[in-house]
């Protein structure tokens, strides 16, 4: 079972919503059993959303335990791991950093202890929460969603950078809409297929290049290496195809269930694949090529 809580980020960073995830399983002078209570929760923070894998665990008592309020002694002590965390510069946030720096996203880290409780407050309580099974099917959803306005996904900027063997090409796509996001992770599996394609199967070369999308404060960023090959309408229909049938996967699930802690829409399957099926090879083919 996942517990999923809606926690945007504060001044385009998710440092607050972070330490906030760390604190509310964890609390001073925790004895033995306390700890073996606690010590199979997986939680993890990502730029919108807070995700805890509750696996045995009861569901009421943990959402009574997420709830207590924080003390600043807790915060002062949690605030001091998160940093030594945050050391390990990861990829994502090298993509982050680029794409904030070209949309001229200013990214504040400094924390306030009040705002710190209060954040907590507003949004560890039922009206952010979804709960699913190990499927991602919903088993209880407390947030309201909105009703879809039509859009069509919109190109922000364009930026060609070697970050490290894996990307060339960051395209930043505008995140206003379900329709952003599965645009950007139909552009990541193409690009994935299609290198393993060409590398793995057509030269019998392993290969561990691949894209990876990255969600930020209103943009989402697809990281793409450079590609030594056009991708044909051939291949790009039938990745059309193969997405289709990928949206009974838990990945692609796990997507429907971000867009509602993203942007509060929850479009149906009937309304992905329909917006799949609009896709035109052109359009694929101006998001990808370079320039
Ligand atoms: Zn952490």
């Amino acid at each position: 079972m996942y517990l999923y809580i809606q926690t945007p980020p504060v001044n385009n960073s998710n440092k607050v919503a972070h330490l906030v995830e760390h604190c509310v399983h964890n609390k001073e002078n925790l004895s033995i059993s306390e700890y073996f209570n606690i010590c199979d929760i997986d939680a993890e923070t990502s730029f919108w959303y807070t995700k805890f894998n509750l696996h045995h665990f009861d569901i009421k008592k943990f959402i009574h335990a997420i709830e207590y309020p924080l003390t600043n002694k807790l915060i002062k002590k949690e605030l001091q791991a998160l940093n030594e965390e945050l050391q390990e510069k990861i990829f994502t946030q090298k993509i982050r950093k680029i794409t904030e720096k070209a949309l001229n996203i200013k990214e504040d880290n400094r924390i306030n202890y009040k705002e710190i409780i209060t954040y907590h407050k507003k949004y560890y309580n039922k009206n952010h929460y979804i709960i699913t099974d190990e499927n991602y099917d919903i088993i209880q959803i407390w947030i309201k969603t909105i009703k879809d306005t039509n859009r069509k996904p919109q190109i922000l900027q364009k930026i060609h950078k070697r970050i490290s063997w894996e990307a060339n090409t960051l395209i930043v796509l505008k995140y206003s809409h379900w329709k952003d996001q599965i645009i950007a992770n139909f552009i990541e599996i193409l690009i994935d297929t299609r290198i393993e394609y060409q590398e793995r199967y057509m030269k019998w070369i392993y290969t561990y290049q691949c894209s990876s999308m990255i969600e930020g404060t209103n943009y989402i960023t697809i990281a793409i290496p450079k590609l030594q090959y056009n991708i044909e309408y051939e291949f790009f229909d039938n990745a059309k195809k193969y997405y289709k049938e990928l949206l009974n996967d838990w990945k692609i699930r796990e997507n429907q269930i971000i867009n509602v802690l993203y942007k509060n829409q929850l479009p149906s399957k009937a309304m992905i694949q329909e917006f799949i099926e609009s896709i035109s090879y052109e359009t694929i083919q101006g998001y990808i090529t370079d320039k």
